[in-house]
């Protein structure tokens, strides 16, 4: 199982989106794929359809009950795509999870106990570096940043870079950064292209080439309860996450290959 933590401390930069359509386009390749909904606002989950009347279940019960994962996660309209959602009351679990042994693993532990279930896990992590973005740090094999292309960027970037340093000495020596992804990018917009050059001559290599380009197809998929993906698979958005998540499994390790053993 591979986990990866969708985080970027603002808000607004295109985390849920990334998580819905990358997770939407994995699924399509035949992985099992489960998006972890760790946003109190729940976007992952109204964008996957799940009306918040029928939250039963949430990644608040895994955080704080220990729910098994399995039994909060539901499927979506996406085959092999299934998501714990979140609801309003993981907005307190940041304050009560202080109170509890081992705050910062308590996702991990969870995830520890479904190795099996799922080929990849996607966590959409609130706009803070607080201790729910934490508990996904610790328990992510690593993480994809989505960056919006503005003046302050790169001053976001080097405060998450330190967090993540930090997270690496004190409890997840393996975490990587798997790539920084371009987003909302507008191709006449000048600071667009200025601010993209830097990124990449900051950061180089682990700067995805494709970037997502502003598109209101993206931002009108949520409101049906639909991934873009299957809203308008077509529109230059949809087409830009199938790229994405095309390099983007590119760089996630190969799963080991099947042993053919002949059968005595
Ligand atoms: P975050 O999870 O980081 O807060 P979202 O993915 O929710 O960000 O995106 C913020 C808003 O911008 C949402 O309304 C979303 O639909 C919209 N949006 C995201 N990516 C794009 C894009 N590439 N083009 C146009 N709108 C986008
Ligand atoms: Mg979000």
């Amino acid at each position: 199982m591979n986990v990866i933590a969708v985080a970027n401390q603002k808000g607004g930069v295109g985390k849920t989106t990334t998580a819905i359509n990358v997770g939407t386009a994995l699924a399509a390749t035949g992985q099992r794929v489960l998006i972890i909904d760790l946003d109190p606002q729940g976007n992952a989950s109204t964008g996957l359809g799940i009306n918040r009347a029928d939250r039963e279940k949430s990644t608040y019960d895994i955080l704080l009950g220990e729910l098994p994962i399995t039994d909060a996660a539901v499927s979506t309209c996406v085959p092999k795509l299934d998501v714990v959602p979140a609801t309003a009351d993981l907005s307190g679990a940041e304050i009560e999870l202080v109170e509890y042994d081992e705050r910062t693993h308590r996702l991990s532990r969870a995830l520890a106990r479904c190795e099996e279930r799922w080929d990849v896990v996607l966590i959409d992590c609130p706009p803070s570096l607080g201790l729910l973005t934490l508990n996904a740090m610790v328990a992510a094999n690593s993480l994809l940043v989505p960056l919006q292309c503005e003046f302050f960027a790169l001053e976001g970037l080097s405060q998450l870079l330190g967090t993540v340093e930090r997270i690496r000495d004190r409890f997840n020596p393996g975490l990587t950064i798997i790539g920084v992804a371009l987003t909302m990018y507008d191709r006449r917009n000048r600071l667009t292209e200025q601010v993209s050059n830097d990124v990449r001559a900051v950061l180089g290599r682990v700067v995805f080439d494709t970037v997502i380009p502003r598109n209101v197809r993206l931002s009108e998929a949520p409101s049906h309860g639909l991934p873009a993906l299957i809203y308008d698979y077509r529109c230059s958005g949809s087409e830009a996450y199938i790229a994405l998540a095309r390099e983007l499994i590119a760089r996630l390790p190969k799963p080991a290959a099947p042993s053919y053993t002949k059968a005595a």
